[in-house]
């Protein structure tokens, strides 16, 4: 068994800037727009944008445990 399991390069998202317009292959969710109906959808930044957003709120929902004394000193 010299096969191994052939690995299909997953197609990378490409996403439009929201900032400069470009179109990144290495997106970086800024935004969850959120809809009364639906799921709603993420807004996209390209790597040197992304930095100029402030970080997604629903993040931190995301790593509970991140809050409450357990720093790790980063700052
Ligand atoms: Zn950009």
């Amino acid at each position: 068994m010299s096969e191994s399991t052939p690995r299909t390069p997953a197609r990378k998202p490409v996403r439009l800037c929201v900032r400069c317009y470009l179109v990144t292959n290495a997106p970086v969710v800024v935004a969850e727009v959120h809809q009364n109906s639906g799921p709603g959808w993420n807004m996209y930044a390209c790597p040197k944008c992304a930095p100029h957003f402030p970080p997604v709120p629903d993040v931190i929902d995301l790593f509970p445990s991140g809050r409450g004394g357990d720093r790790d000193g980063v700052e």
